[in-house]
């Protein structure tokens, strides 16, 4: 089952990272993120770039 959810889920990312998600969604994601490593990668990339926004703009 090839890229089964991921799309999705990587659309949700982005609001995901910064809490706009809804409780739903949010469970939906982590649910996601159990199962799938490549989005877990993707995750920790885009905290990393979201954790260095957050910085520049403190
Ligand atoms: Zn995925």
């Amino acid at each position: 089952m090839p890229d089964d959810g991921c799309k999705s889920i990587v659309d949700r990312i982005g609001v995901w990272i910064r809490d706009g998600t809804s409780r739903g969604e949010r469970e939906a994601v982590r649910g996601h993120l159990a199962v799938c490593r490549r989005c877990r990668d993707l995750v920790e990339e885009l905290v990393d770039v979201a954790g260095g926004l957050a910085r520049v703009a403190a």
